[in-house]
């Protein structure tokens, strides 16, 4: 039989889930765990690049995002589960890395360039925040992955990962494997104003609103913006919310509304009320189970811990290797 191939993908703990991650990132991470020897890490030290100031929301957004997994249908006897920061190895490995990466390959990633065009460098202006792209090559090499998952907007990332391996396995000879990305599709779904969804935006619809809050998010969500009054013809090709349509409503549900809203048939608030009522039902399974977890201390922790040891058990043995390779005892 042949080895499955290994894949690494991990999560920042800066809060809940929402359905940007759902349908951006969890929905392949759900396909890839029945194909691949799945790691999935919650990636707390990475979050403190951003949240350094205040910790706490890291902490209480770790289990929460364990939830959120779980409750959507990422099975811990398929994929491994864990938290950074329990493995101590990565940070061990991303120190013998950063001894070796050169600095102008950090400072030409595209996301400390655009922090530093943008005028953001102030909180963002520290070593943790240059230095998480050689963190992220030791998240990755160390379970020896083949395989990154990714959208396009982080190739810069897995290609410094690259780079950081080939330079090591050049400098201290073939130790592991150049990790490949894999291309996901980015996800339609934008936040309420019609921009990203992301909780810096304070525009995201999260995996645990309740039925209250859905409703007030579905109906504060700008559609067509070009569609000012209930007569106007709207194009649900230009409607931030429609995209949510294929995901939680019938087709044919889809389809009377890609025909009556170029038409004038239905307006937005009508158009709202069969999303809500389907994203209240789409949701439905996914809130039975977070109740569940949140009910089960004990399970969730079982299945932390239990996912922490497969991965130490891995990054032991890698590290005894890579001491070795760098005639470290
Ligand atoms: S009717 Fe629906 S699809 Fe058309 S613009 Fe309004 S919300 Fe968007």
């Amino acid at each position: 039989m042949t080895e499955r191939k290994r894949v690494v993908s991990g999560m920042r703990t800066t809060g809940k889930l929402h359905l940007g991650h759902y349908h951006g990132v969890l929905t392949n991470w759900i396909k890839l765990q029945h194909d691949y020897d799945c790691y999935f890490f919650a990636a707390d030290w990475h979050a403190l690049t951003s949240e350094y100031q205040d910790p706490a929301i890291v902490k209480e957004s770790t289990r929460d995002i364990f939830i959120d997994w779980l409750s959507v249908g990422i099975d811990p006897e398929k994929a491994t589960l864990f938290i950074q920061s329990e493995i101590k190895e990565h940070a061990e490995l991303h120190l013998l890395l950063s001894m070796i990466t050169p600095l102008p390959w950090l400072l030409r990633n595209p996301t400390y360039k655009d922090s530093q065009a943008e005028g953001q460098g102030g909180d963002n202006e520290t070593y943790g925040f240059l230095g998480y792209p050689v963190l992220q090559a030791a998240d990755i090499i160390i379970y020896k992955a083949n395989l990154v998952p990714i959208g396009v907007d982080q190739l810069p990332h897995v290609e410094l990962t690259r780079e950081i391996t080939r330079r090591f396995n050049h400098l201290y000879g073939d130790t592991f494997p150049v990790p490949e990305p894999i291309l996901t599709e980015l996800s339609k779904v934008s936040g309420l104003d019609g921009r990203k969804m992301s909780k810096s935006y304070n525009n995201a619809i999260l995996l645990s609103d309740d039925e209250a809050t859905l409703k007030k998010k579905v109906g504060s969500m700008v559609t067509d913006v070009q569609r000012a009054r209930r007569n106007d013809p709207g194009d649900p090709e230009k409607c931030n919310l429609f995209p949510l349509h294929p995901l939680y409503s019938k087709a044919e549900e889809v389809d009377e509304i890609c025909a009556a809203c170029p038409r004038a048939e239905i307006g937005c608030v009508d158009c709202k009320k069969i999303l809500l009522k389907n994203l209240v039902a789409g949701l439905a399974p996914v809130h039975e189970k977070q109740h569940y977890y949140r009910d089960n201390h004990k399970l969730l922790d079982e299945i932390i811990a239990a996912g922490n040891d497969r991965a130490r058990s891995i990054t032991r043995k890698t590290m005894l290797e890579v001491r070795k390779a760098v005639k470290l005892s």
